[in-house]
């Protein structure tokens, strides 16, 4: 038999019992006969603890220093899991990022992996033992210095591993059972997605759901890694991603599910003047700032006008910077008035049946009508239609979609096992 990646999250990880109870998982697997390798995030909350304690230390800390103190949650789960699984009579050994071969570019905060070298890894596996890797962090090329690569990076280490190792498949245990077709906290009717595909998987997570890092699922799809997300409190199935329907066509329904954000914000040019190469000059002074823009629209001026209205979405945490860098340009471009605003949300449709269904935006729209919800901005892509919706209004927009493209279980299916939601 193969080797199987597991990852286990914090919330799987968040105190002692939980620790043995996940030991126990993995002897399970060990004793069918599978080379495992397990990636860990931190205890619970950890994470979070860390950078507060940070933040009453320093507002801003060395990003070499910060990726050092946070690395240790991780270190901390992969050292006490060990010792459960020893006491359970099965040899393990744990390794940070660095001793698993996790390379990275020098990026603190967010490094990417650049290689994975797991010849520990793969001795450990092949000695007999189970290999413990601390997720979310690694090794810089350059500097030697210890890096990490994102919140909620463990994933994208799992997946890297996985791909390193060859592994048979990648398990990522979490608090519920699976991807859902919508938040069960705001659809409580929402049901688990058994099978999705990787592009799928893209826009959901691009999308604002947070159940996988987008990277991992990059990550997967370039190296065609199955990845199931599953309870690590309980047996049932979980969702698998991977390229079964790109191998065998399943008639599917027209929408996987409806994902949300509340990380945008919108910024408003007012008054451009209508000449070739404005709205090029303030989209550069946004990339120069290192800022992603997400939904662009562009009104037609009025018969006659000359100037035009450019709004935009952007990260919320980017919204200072962004109209700091627009302000310095007002001389030069001539515009009118910057208008921002920070209460919106984002309503995703995601679904690779969209392709060969028409009507699916008007049923979209009649729903956002139907629940009083007014559009402000619409982008598409083949198998994706989202809209900016005022942020009070998301709720009602993802659970009256949902509803119209009879998501609905006919009973309560999400169960969520742990975590505080932090
Ligand atoms: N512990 C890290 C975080 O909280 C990484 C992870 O959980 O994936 O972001
Ligand atoms: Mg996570």
């Amino acid at each position: 038999m193969g080797v199987v990646v597991q990852k286990y999250g914090g919330s799987s990880l968040a105190d002692a019992q939980g620790v043995k109870r996940v030991a126990q998982r993995i002897v399970a697997t060990k004793k069918l006969g599978h080379d495992v390798c397990v990636v860990v995030s931190a205890m619970g909350d950890t994470t979070d603890e860390l950078r507060d304690l940070a933040e009453q230390i320093s507002p801003l800390p060395p990003a070499r220093e910060l990726d050092m103190l946070l690395t240790a949650g991780e270190r901390i789960s992969m050292a006490l899991l060990a010792m459960a699984i020893a006491n359970l009579g099965q040899t393990a050994r744990s390794f940070t990022g660095s001793q698993a071969g996790v390379i990275t570019d020098s990026a603190h905060g967010r490094a990417k992996i650049i290689d994975i070298t797991p010849g520990r890894i793969e001795s450990a596996l092949a000695a007999g033992d189970v290999a413990i890797v601390a997720g979310f962090q690694g090794v810089s090329m350059d500097t030697k210095d210890v890096t990490t690569l994102g919140r909620g990076a463990s994933d994208t280490t799992a997946v890297a591993l996985a791909a390193a190792l060859a592994a048979d498949v990648c398990e990522i245990y979490t608090d519920v059972d699976g991807i859902f077709t919508a938040d069960p906290r705001i659809v409580p009717a929402a049901r688990r997605i058994d099978h999705a595909s990787y592009e799928e998987m893209l826009e959901m997570c691009a999308c604002g759901a947070k159940v996988l890092h987008l990277r991992s699922v990059e990550y997967a799809r370039t190296h065609d890694i199955p990845i199931h997300v599953r309870s690590s409190f309980s047996d049932r199935p979980g969702t698998w991603v991977d390229n079964r329907s790109e191998v065998e066509p399943v008639e599917q329904a027209i929408v996987t599910g409806v994902a949300h954000d509340r990380s945008e914000s919108k910024i408003t040019v007012a008054g451009v003047p209508d000449k070739v190469g404005e709205a090029a000059r303030l989209f550069e002074a946004l990339a120069d700032a290192g800022i992603n823009i997400d939904m662009i629209v562009q009104n037609i001026p009025a018969p006659g006008g000359t100037s035009t209205d450019i709004s935009f979405t952007l990260p919320r945490v980017d919204g200072q910077t962004a109209m700091e860098a627009l302000a310095r340009l007002q001389p030069e471009v001539g515009f009118e008035q910057l208008l921002y605003d920070d209460r919106v949300g984002k309503v995703s449709l995601v679904g690779a049946g969209m392709r060969t269904h028409p009507g699916v935006t008007a049923r979209f729209f009649a729903a956002l009508a139907a629940a009083g919800v007014n559009v402000e901005m619409i982008s598409t892509s083949e198998i994706r239609i989202s809209v900016i919706v005022d942020e009070d209004q998301v709720d009602a927009a993802v659970a009256s979609a949902h509803h119209a493209f009879d998501l609905d279980a006919a009973e309560v299916e999400a169960v969520v096992y742990g975590g505080t939601g932090r």
